[in-house]
């Protein structure tokens, strides 16, 4: 029968595997290979590792033995991955009344001691997990045994064998306990993860002549940008170097003496070392060093910690120095580490000062002052004040408003709510479904329980990537797009075979999303162009029309506007296909609520404020997000897409003037039987037989449907006997498939989440069972009427790359995101074909 071996001395040959040994213990195999000056070391594999966490252990004579007497050892962890943790490492296992004796001969009295009490603290701290507070005060190695021995009522091991024997048994069940095993879950281990050890040779640090330990890289792990950075210890061991204060300089330095000025040639061949390292390993590299009497020993290397930007720059580096390709350069990347990039964020180094924590519907941070409605927040843009709104939860009134604040939290909603879906499109950091929050707007205060009372005008900070608000201003760290992420995303497109369209509705959500590049619009959410106070006043008076003539008559003003905002897009386009959405809203929406609002537009539209209330009144209703909205108000005040689709039409023909043919896309929202299609399309059919018969100008367009409910997913074979695309709209179609509220779901989201009823919000991750179910009969049921049927969604799930998968799987044409949301698309569509290649 085959067995494991209990442990491998790592030379250039030995049978070292990642899966079986770790990350750290692969590495020092290559290092190992590289000819470099690396102590013997021994790897324990996960099996052995397992086995001793259980009470076995491997030989310790053979292994004592593979090291010779007297020689004092390191243990450090080796997971499969390094961002899955591991216990801490320990030196001078050995180390006892023998060894020091013997160290006191060579390297003298004091670095002995020093030596014997380190290692007598350590065993006791880390590895015996007793209290520190024991060893407090100067000490020497006997008051340092004396102390252990009153506190176990032992002696302290003198025989290595044993030392080591209880170093390893409590990493392996340090591995076992419950915050490291979550730790490395949230980096994506899996339960059954192992963790591999490595014992070292210890090159001391310590001793005659030039000794000392340090680290050093050759890059900035912040910025990706070539730079010597690190620090050495004289007499140090570890990673002491970066702790303390008089450590040395690496290369020559202005604020102090440098390593460079007493040992040239060790930093000169760290410097070769790194470039091999960098070649051969094809990775930058953290590397820990020891100098003993002037020799270099490389103990260690790590992949140099970085930010996002300083991973996108380094990745790019090193395709740019063919040191790997750029396939591989894009797979580094995770794709939800861009938005670090593209957003200002909270320096990571800061303290956080926690006022309360709900959904990161948005990323990026921002710093203002409280503000409880958009009038204020709009006033305080004006002052050049930045402003945070906070709201219960905000509507189409706020749009204004979030475009005067820095950021917007509301206590209510979650990752599709209306502050969720705007803030992303505007690149607003966002927090939605804080409902520990207290809001008073009337008394302009929110209050978190047990904490201080806040007023209009405080400065708070939103960090929308995690989720929290914080009190007070605190450092940032500002965005930067350099030539590096120019690149990756030109590489993500020559790779990617979808689409990735933009969810665009103003023009200047259509320049942000030209900066990253985009393959077309596919939704553009026409509503949102009806909040100018000019033309809100317009859109109220289209709503209180008497007949269908004063309608007209109100429409007939709006349609230059629409017409105008429709251009500047196709414009900025340039003949890449313009997905619009017929108005969508339910009314109400654009009506006031409050008493002033009610009796401004009374006096604007010259009637009497109770008539004016009673028609608000009458517009109310019990559901609106299941009532008088999308297609039911197209068909039942058919003037208003009348409006729409001739503004579509008259623009295409504008912008097609010495330019490529518009070819605009009409999208029917909120879709539910193929009698609503029939109805708008023969509509729209006649206003561009109209346009085209009074401007004498010929011209195509493609109708379509959004895909929201249920049912027009499982009608979609009839639906597409009118329809050219059909775009599933996720967001409605989650809510309608849950039968749960987007606006409301954020109270109770957590605790579902938590309990494992959801895995995920499914407003966030794309319900791939239920809702993907919807998703795959859909576009068999349209593809069977029509197989050239163009397929995508446009829901907020279309930046999300689990959802990309889906959807590249089901071989949808395109995803549309939301602006900001780009970049990250691309690089997981781009990962994904190169991963199926
Ligand atoms: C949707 O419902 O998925 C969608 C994109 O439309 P909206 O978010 O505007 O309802
Ligand atoms: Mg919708």
């Amino acid at each position: 029968m085959l067995t494991t071996p209990d442990f491998t001395e790592i030379t250039p040959s030995a049978a070292i595997q990642k899966n079986q040994h770790g990350n750290r213990a692969k590495c020092l195999q290559r290092l190992i290979r590289l000819d470099l000056p690396v102590p013997l070391t021994v790897a324990l594999s996960f099996d052995t590792v397992r086995a001793i966490a259980e009470g076995k252990l491997p030989d310790m004579q053979s292994l004592i033995a593979t090291f010779g007497k007297d020689t004092l050892l390191s243990v450090r962890s080796s997971s499969e991955m390094p961002d899955w943790g591991g216990p801490g490492t320990v030196l001078n296992i050995g180390m006892n009344d023998e060894v020091a004796a013997q160290l006191a001969k060579t390297h003298g009295a004091m670095a002995a001691d020093q030596l014997y009490v380190n290692f007598i603290k350590c065993y006791a701290v880390d590895v015996l997990r007793l209290d520190a507070d024991m060893f407090d005060g100067p000490i020497t190695p006997r008051l340092a045994k004396q102390y252990f021995e009153d506190e176990t009522e032992e002696a302290f091991p003198q025989d290595p064998s044993l030392q080591l024997a209880e170093v390893l048994r409590s990493m392996a069940r340090a591995w076992d306990g419950t915050t490291a095993r979550l730790l490395r879950q949230a980096q994506g281990a899996p339960a059954d993860a192992g963790l591999g050890l490595v014992v070292q040779r210890m090159a001391l640090g310590i001793g005659q002549g030039v000794s000392g330990s340090g680290v050093i890289q050759f890059v900035s792990g912040e910025t990706g940008a070539p730079q010597i950075k690190g620090r050495y210890l004289a007499q140090g061991q570890g990673r002491a170097a970066l702790r303390e204060e008089d450590a040395l300089f690496i290369t020559k330095d202005a604020r102090g003496p440098s390593l460079e000025d007493v040992a040239p040639d060790a930093v000169a061949a760290l410097s070769e070392a790194s470039k091999l390292m960098r070649r051969r390993l094809r990775e930058e590299m953290q590397t820990e060093f020891t100098l003993m009497n002037g020799h270099l020993h490389i103990l260690d290397a790590v992949r140099v910690p970085r930010s996002a930007l300083g991973a996108v720059e380094i990745a790019v580096a090193l395709a740019n120095d063919d040191v790997i390709s750029r396939h591989e350069a894009m797979m580094r990347i995770a794709p939800f580490s861009l938005n670090q990039m593209l957003h200002r964020q909270v320096d990571p180094a800061t303290q956080r000062d926690v006022l309360t924590r709900g959904i990161a519907a948005a990323p990026g941070a921002a710093t203002g002052k409280l503000v409880f409605s958009s009038t204020v927040a709009n006033a305080m843009a004006a002052q050049g004040e930045p402003c945070i709104l906070v709201k219960r939860e905000t509507s189409s009134e706020d749009v204004r408003g979030m475009h005067a604040a820095q950021a917007v939290i509301t206590e209510r909603g979650g990752m599709t709510s209306h502050a969720a879906v705007i803030a992303r499109g505007l690149g607003l950091p966002c927090i939605t479904g804080a409902n520990q929050l207290v809001l008073d707007a009337r008394k302009k205060t929110l209050t978190v329980a047990g904490r201080r009372i806040f007023h209009e005008g405080d400065l708070v900070t939103v960090d929308g990537s995690s989720g929290e608000l914080l009190v007070g201003a605190v450092t940032m760290v500002e965005p930067a797009l350099g030539g590096a992420f120019a690149s990756l995303m030109e590489w993500a497109d020559e790779a990617r075979d979808i689409d990735i369209r933009v969810n665009a509705d103003t023009v200047e959500d259509v320049q942000t999303a030209e900066q990253f590049g985009v393959d077309g619009i596919g939704l553009c959410r026409t509503e949102h162009m009806f909040f100018d106070p000019a033309r809100l006043t317009l859109m109220r008076e289209m709503i209180f029309a008497e007949g269908s003539d004063d309608r007209a008559a109100a429409l007939e003003r709006l349609l230059p506007m629409q017409r105008a905002d429709f251009t500047d897009i196709f414009k900025m386009m340039r003949g890449k296909p313009v997905c619009i959405r017929l108005f969508d809203p339910p009314l109400h929406e654009f009506l006031p609520s409050d008493r002033d609002g009610i009796r401004a537009l009374a006096e604007a539209l010259d009637l009497p404020v109770s008539k004016v209330a009673s028609r608000i009144e009458s517009l109310q209703e019990y559901n609106p997000m299941l009532g008088m909205r999308g297609v039911r108000l197209g068909i039942t005040v058919p003037e208003i897409y009348d409006m729409q689709a001739r503004a579509i039409f008259e623009a295409a023909i504008e912008a097609s003037k010495g330019a490529e043919p518009v070819v605009p896309e009409i999208m029917i929202p909120l879709v539910s039987a193929a009698r609503e299609v029939e109805l708008v399309k023969s509509r729209v059919d006649q206003v561009a037989s109209a346009v085209k018969a009074e401007t004498g100008q010929s011209f195509t367009y493609r109708l379509g449907v959004m895909v929201e409910t249920p049912r027009a997913a499982l009608r979609a074979g009839e639906i597409a006997e009118n329809a050219a695309f059909l775009s599933f709209g996720t967001n409605d179609l989650t809510q309608m498939t849950y039968g749960l509220s987007r606006d409301d779901a954020g109270r109770f989201m957590s605790a579902y989440v938590q309990q494992g009823v959801f895995v995920e919000d499914p407003f966030t991750r794309m319900d791939t069972e239920g809702v993907g179910e919807l998703l795959l009969l859909g576009a068999e049921r349209g593809r069977k009427t029509d197989p050239n049927i163009t397929l995508s969604i446009c829901g907020e799930h279309g930046g999300d790359p689990d959802s990309i998968a889906f959807c590249r799987a089901a071989g949808f044409d395109y995803v549309s995101c939301s602006p900001f949301r780009v970049p990250v698309a691309k690089l997981a569509a781009g990962q994904l074909s190169l991963s199926d290649k």
